[in-house]
């Protein structure tokens, strides 16, 4: 095994990287801050340009037949870059389950103009009383001739106020246990009786708590066989556990470094140049390098057939926990200075300590918690009892 990337691979990472220095200037950065919406429609169709949406898909749907190696490296410079990409991503993951298990019409409908960048998909899985446990969903989707009657509400629809569709867990046999009585939809957000309400996080996002309310949808808005909607979800948790988060270790320390090198103390001595500065840096490139590890481990192993069942979790755990703890030490070392806020003129680094410190605490909670991916290594890896 041997983590090593050739030069086709390197190439394809220093052409992203040219895009994204000519699209994430200060200004635009700025601009979706304070929007609080990671997510912009021109950025979005600029990667369908350049073929960095979805390269890894078929030609014939708009993709470049592209290897795993490809994908990891474009990812890793989009986070590295803090790329607005939570609705293109959440976009290409449902678009990939419609392509996999979705009825023919909906494939028609949907996957051209989702690969196009003209049609954005939110999730809609966790509700205000159940968020880890999934399953306990309680949204019900009732059967009325060919169609269904939605009522209920979700929590954390992230970009449910901006995208087109939302994809769907709901209660369809509140009678059967209660992994085998959920199907999946995918809700057209302009229906009557959908409402999104804001809700602002730590980090300064904005996402929603979204409500249906008698919200009539045909059966072809059906994925999957009807109490099937564990199944078709499981295919996108997958996904969701193996995500690692080492590129904003990566922006954490490139920060972290510039400033050490352009900052004097009070003694007179540059910060570069004192001990503990030169350790606490080490410490985190140190961090940064085992996520990029694991995460990278979880490459290999697809592309040797495996499934990293309890490998994604760890690199999940592993770099999100390392990113809490190496930004609240950049905050420490960097002192008061670096609690100026995001953009503000006077912060060091534009404010990107603080920032960071905030964004970090998320990157533990959604797509699994800690306890939840720590669940997964002790049963699913180490084959522990429950
Ligand atoms: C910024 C943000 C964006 C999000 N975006 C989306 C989105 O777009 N769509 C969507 O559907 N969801 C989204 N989520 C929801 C996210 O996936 C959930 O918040 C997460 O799954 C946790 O659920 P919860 O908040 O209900 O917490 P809970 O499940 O109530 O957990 C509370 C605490 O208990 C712990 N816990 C829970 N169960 C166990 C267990 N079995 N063993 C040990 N400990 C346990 C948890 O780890 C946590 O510490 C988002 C969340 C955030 C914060």
């Amino acid at each position: 095994m041997h983590f090593q990337l050739d030069a086709e691979t390197e190439a394809y990472r220093a052409e992203v990287r040219a895009h994204l220095h000519d699209v994430m200037t200060a200004e635009f950065e700025e601009r979706l801050y304070r929007s609080g919406v990671a997510h912009d429609d021109d950025f979005a169709k600029g990667l369908v340009d350049k073929g960095f949406f979805a390269p890894t898909w078929p030609a014939e749907y708009g993709g470049q037949n592209r290897g795993a190696w490809d994908e990891q490296v474009l990812q890793e410079e989009l986070m590295r870059s803090d790329a607005p990409m939570y609705l293109s991503e959440t976009t290409r993951m449902v678009a990939g389950i419609i392509r996999a298990v979705g009825p023919p019409a909906m494939k028609d409908r949907i996957l051209a103009g989702a690969m196009k960048g003209d049609v954005t998909i939110a999730l809609g899985f966790t509700e205000p009383e159940c968020g880890s446990d999934v399953a306990a969903a309680t949204t019900k989707a009732v059967r009325d001739g060919d169609a269904w009657i939605i009522n209920g509400s979700k929590m954390f629809t992230t970009n449910g106020h901006i995208a087109d569709y939302v994809f769907l867990l709901a209660r369809t046999s509140p009678e059967k246990p209660k992994h085998k009585g959920l199907t999946m939809f995918l809700v057209p957000l302009d229906s009557p009786g959908v409402e999104a309400q804001a809700v602002w996080t730590l980090s300064g996002e904005r996402t929603n708590i979204t409500f249906y309310s008698d919200v009539r949808v045909g059966d072809e808005w059906r994925i999957g066989d009807v109490d099937a909607g564990w199944q078709v979800l499981s295919l996108s948790l997958q996904d969701e556990h193996a995500s690692g988060w080492g590129p904003h270790i990566a922006r954490l320390l490139t920060h972290a470094e510039q400033w050490a090198e352009t900052t004097v103390a009070d003694d007179g001595v540059a910060q570069i140049a004192k001990p503990d500065v030169r350790r606490r840096l080490a410490r985190v490139a140190m961090d940064y390098e085992v996520s990029m590890l694991l995460q990278r481990r979880c490459v290999w192993m697809v592309e040797a057939g495996q499934l990293p069942v309890a490998e994604g979790p760890m690199a999940k755990v592993f770099s999100t926990e390392s990113l809490v703890r190496a930004s609240q030490d950049m905050v420490e070392l960097v002192g008061p200075d670096a609690l100026r806020g995001f953009f503000e003129p006077s912060a060091p680094e534009q404010g990107r300590f603080e920032h960071l410190m905030r964004f970090s605490v998320g990157t533990t909670i959604y797509a699994g918690t800690s306890e939840v991916q720590r669940s997964i290594i002790a049963s699913r890896g180490l084959g522990l009892p429950r």
